[in-house]
């Protein structure tokens, strides 16, 4: 068998829901408006009512008009009573799945024919056609006079004729074209059933297909985080059992230089100074390394208060100043006057920054200059903080930025930039020295005091590193509880 032919035979519960189960309805098979046109058209087409009702006795669908002798009849007790006992037994007729259609006689000489409604071996409900006067009755039957002491002959044999009349052979016709009629709109139905039942069951093998694929990511997820978190232990431990001989390194190496130990000859003192230097270096990435393991577990300790920015950016600027000097570079810093406080631990604030400014130094041609500004970041600004405003409207928020007009990051390079060990890999960045973790620490050093870091082009080039963090909540002069400006 091809394998075309093969995805054409069903599977076992696709073959199961080709036949009909045992608890399938009438009128769950059944389209309602479809079966509603048939009776209302049967009945316009014999003028004989037709009542279609389910095995658990739901009337679904019916057209009648009321005969005038049965109104004649209901205006006397007796005929009343007689007359509701000859409907209510037609409706609990039920005719065997399959046989012919039974006949239900009434006192005033009509008929009612009763059949059940099959579908695929089993009965579903029934039609009750009727009351129909035989053709062969001419006249009023002894039993309709006898129904009532006040029945009145005359007015019997007025009203019975303009009741339907039928052969009973014709009867037999309309039942067998009924039967037919159902038969189409059930097999319509059933089509339709299976339909929505072989999409149900596909959707469910996509969705049982699904949720095994999802538990396996979940399983691999797991794994992951269980590597990163092994990982996280696995640099805090290594990176402190090195730091512990690499601080004799570099104090020996320092002593050395200063000649403690006796004066280095010749190349000895170039020497030891870069031993000194190495050693210096890597230090910086093992406590890198120890700070992002740190913040990765979640175990750096934060010494959270309030930073005046001002002070902080000057420190920062300092700090960094011999190395631009090095290199005919300004740092240029600019603090809006007034600006509050920030809220956060001021040495992880200064590892921000310097780490910044760092990079912008290492990255900005000779004589150029790096301006690093601070500011309130205005609400209303809605570029990176959508809905911010909306949600934490008494929030106020500072902005500080470093901007510099080196190589600049490339737009498809932004996002990756915070990612440990992520260099930009052009030729470029690669003449300059590091390691990739300052960006990765500088991204969770900010999350970690709720704020944001974000980089965009400067023009013609460069890059801006804009920070955004909550600023400490203000005390107003003379004690006066706190105001937001304007
Ligand atoms: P590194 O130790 O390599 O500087 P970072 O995480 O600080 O590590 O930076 C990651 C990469 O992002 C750098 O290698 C560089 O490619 C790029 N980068 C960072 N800052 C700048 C900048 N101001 N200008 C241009 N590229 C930058």
């Amino acid at each position: 068998m091809s394998e075309s032919e093969s995805s054409r035979v069903p599977h076992d519960d696709n073959l199961q829901a080709l036949t009909l189960g045992t608890d399938v309805r009438l009128q769950d098979l059944v389209d309602h408006e479809a079966l509603r046109d048939m009776v209302r058209s049967f009945h316009t087409l014999f003028g004989i009512s037709l009542r279609v009702f389910s095995s658990d006795g739901l009337l679904l669908a019916e057209s009648v008009v009321g005969q005038e002798i049965c109104h004649y009849v209901g205006t006397l007790e007796n005929g009343l009573r007689a007359c509701m006992a000859t409907v209510s037994k037609a409706r609990t007729i039920e005719p065997a799945a399959r046989s012919k259609e039974v006949t239900h006689p009434c006192f005033t000489g009509a008929q009612y024919r009763v059949f059940s409604i099959d579908y695929d071996g089993k009965k579903l409900g029934k039609a009750v056609l009727g009351p129909f006067l035989p053709a062969e009755v001419t006249s009023v039957p002894d039993t309709l006079l006898a129904v009532d002491p006040k029945i009145d002959g005359a007015r019997a044999l007025e009203l019975l004729p303009r009741m339907p009349r039928a052969k009973t052979e014709a009867i037999s016709l309309i039942c067998d074209h009924l039967r037919r009629t159902l038969d189409l709109i059930l097999w319509s139905g059933h089509k339709a059933l299976l339909t929505s039942q072989m999409h149900l069951s596909s959707v469910r093998e996509s969705y049982r297909e699904l949720q095994q694929k999802n538990e396996k990511l979940q399983e691999a997820f797991d794994r992951l985080r269980e590597l990163d978190r092994l990982k996280s232990n696995f640099l805090g431990v290594v990176s402190h059992e090195l730091r512990t001989p690499l601080t004799s390194i570099i104090g020996y190496s320092e002593m050395l230089v200063e000649g403690i130990a006796g004066p280095l000859v010749g190349d000895q003192q170039k020497f030891v100074q870069t031993i000194n230097d190495k050693g210096q270096q890597l230090l910086q990435l093992i406590m890198s390394l120890l700070d992002l393991s740190k913040l990765e577990s979640g175990t750096m300790n934060m010494k959270k208060g309030t930073v005046a920015i001002g002070q902080l950016l000057s420190d920062v600027a300092a700090t960094l100043a011999p190395k631009a000097r090095k290199r005919s570079i300004e740092i240029e810093c600019t603090v809006e006057p007034g600006l509050p406080d920030v809220q956060g631990d001021p040495d992880r604030l200064r590892q921000v920054f310097v780490n910044l400014a760092d990079n912008a130094v290492k990255f900005s041609p000779e004589g150029s200059t790096i301006y690093v500004t601070a500011g309130p970041k205005s609400l209303d600004d809605s570029s990176d903080e959508e809905g911010f405003s909306l949600l934490e409207p008494s929030r106020r928020m500072i902005e500080v930025s470093v901007i510099d007009s080196g190589i600049g990051i490339p737009e498809d390079e932004r996002e990756r930039i915070f990612d440990a060990f992520y260099q930009v890999d052009s030729s470029s960045t690669r003449e300059h020295e590091g390691t990739g973790l300052g960006l990765s620490i500088v991204k969770r050093l900010v999350d970690a005091h709720d704020g944001t870091v974000r980089v965009s082009a400067n023009h013609p080039t460069g890059a801006i590193f804009s920070v955004v963090l909550p600023a400490a909540a203000q005390r107003s002069q003379l004690g006066s509880p706190a105001r937001r400006p304007g």
